[in-house]
C-alpha cells in the first residue's frame, strides 16, 4: 500500500513501504552517524548496497554535525547520490530535538535543489536505534519538507520510505493532514 498528494507547488509525496537501496530516485537520504563511516541500520544497509568506495569518500568529508547534511556519489545504488545527515538522539524532546531534525530534512532537501535533482527519498531519520519517537519524527519531517519544498521548485517527487508497516500508516497519515 502506498499513499501519496501533491504538494502545492506541484510536487508529489509519496509514502512507500521499501528497501531505500533499491528506489530509482536521483537522491537518497542516509541516516548517518557524526563519523559518516557507516554503522547498522539503514546506514549499514546503505554502506553495503553501495559498495566499499562509498566509506572511501566519507572518510575524506571529515564527519558531520547534527542536524548538517553532505553529499557523496552513489556507487552501486540506482540513485544518483547520497545525501548524509546525522539526526538527533533523543533525550527527551527538551533538548532542541525537533529543531536539529527538521534541520536535517531542510539541509538535505538544500542539497537536493542546489545538485537540480528532481526526486530524493528519506528514511525515518533517528527513529531506530536513535529512538525519536516515529510519530513525531513524521510530523516534522512532513511539516519540514513542505515547506522546504515552497523554495524548491525542481523537486518533483519525495518519497518517505518506510521499512515497517507501523511507519506506514505513520506517513499515509501526515500525508492526508492539512
Ligand atoms: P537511526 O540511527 O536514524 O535511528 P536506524 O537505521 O536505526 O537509524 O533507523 C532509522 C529508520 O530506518 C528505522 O525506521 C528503520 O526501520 C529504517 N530502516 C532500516 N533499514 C532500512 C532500509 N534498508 N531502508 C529503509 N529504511 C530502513
Amino acid at each position: 500500500m502506498t499513499g501519496e498528494v501533491l504538494h502545492q507547488n506541484g510536487a508529489l509525496l509519496r509514502a512507500v513501504r521499501a528497501d531505500i537501496t533499491t528506489l530509482q530516485v536521483d537522491a537518497i537520504v542516509n541516516a548517518a552517524n557524526s563519523s559518516l563511516l557507516g554503522g547498522g541500520g539503514v546506514d549499514g544497509a546503505i554502506h553495503r548496497a553501495a559498495g566499499p568506495e562509498l566509506v572511501h569518500e566519507c572518510r575524506l568529508l571529515g564527519g558531520c554535525k547534527t542536524g548538517e547534511a553532505k553529499a557523496t556519489k552513489a556507487y552501486r545504488l540506482p540513485a544518483k547520490c547520497i545525501i548524509h545527515t546525522v539526526g538527533p538522539v533523543w533525550r527527551g524532546g527538551g533538548n532542541d530535538e525537533a529543531a536539529l531534525l527538521a534541520s536535517c530534512y531542510r539541509r538535505a532537501i538544500g542539497i537536493a535543489a542546489t545538485r537540480e535533482l528532481a526526486s530524493i527519498a528519506f528514511p525515518a531519520i533517528r527513529t531506530g536505534i536513535y529512538g525519536y519517537p516515529p510519530a513525531l519524527a513524521a510530523n516534522v519531517a512532513l511539516t519540514t519538507v513542505r515547506e522546504a519544498l515552497l523554495a524548491a521548485p525542481g523537486i518533483r517527487e519525495v518519497v518517505f520510505c518506510c521499512f515497517s508497516a507501523a511507519d506506514l500508516a505513520l506517513y499515509e497519515a501526515e500525508l492526508i493532514k492539512r
